[in-house]
Parts: C-alpha cells; structure tokens; sequence
C-alpha cells in the first residue's frame, strides 16, 4: 500500500515536471518569435530588395517569392 503512494507521488512529480517543461518551451518559442524578425516561421520574400511579406501573397512560380517580383 506504502509503495502504491510512493508511485502514486512519483507519476505526480513526473507529469508536474513535464508540465514545467512544456511550458518553458512555449515561452521559450514566443520569446523567439516575438525577437526573430526574420525567425522560424517567418516567411519573406527572398528577393534582397524586397521585404514583402509572403502571407497571402506568395508566387504561384516560385513559393520563396512574392508576387511582385515573380508574379
Ligand atoms: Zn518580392
């Protein structure tokens, strides 16, 4: 019955534990994404002179462009 508890209290520690991690790693990734500008996720158009974001407005010829520069 003793051991049961101890298990019991282990499996707690465990997922409590698991929970702290998971929420370091998503504040850890917001910080990432709030400082990155040009970060993971984060999809501009490759062309150097151009900074169109290419949400909404990617190349049908080419995804790392934009429609301006490959339309
Ligand atoms: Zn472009």
């Amino acid at each position: 019955m003793f051991n049961k508890l101890q298990q019991e209290q282990r499996d707690l520690d465990a997922s409590y534990r698991q929970s702290l991690q998971n929420k370091k790693e998503r504040e850890t990734r917001d910080q990432d994404q709030a400082s990155g500008d040009m970060g993971k996720g984060t999809i501009y158009c490759k062309a150097k002179k151009c900074n169109n974001h290419l949400y909404g407005w990617t190349s049908s010829l080419d995804a790392r462009y934009c429609i301006d520069c490959l339309g």
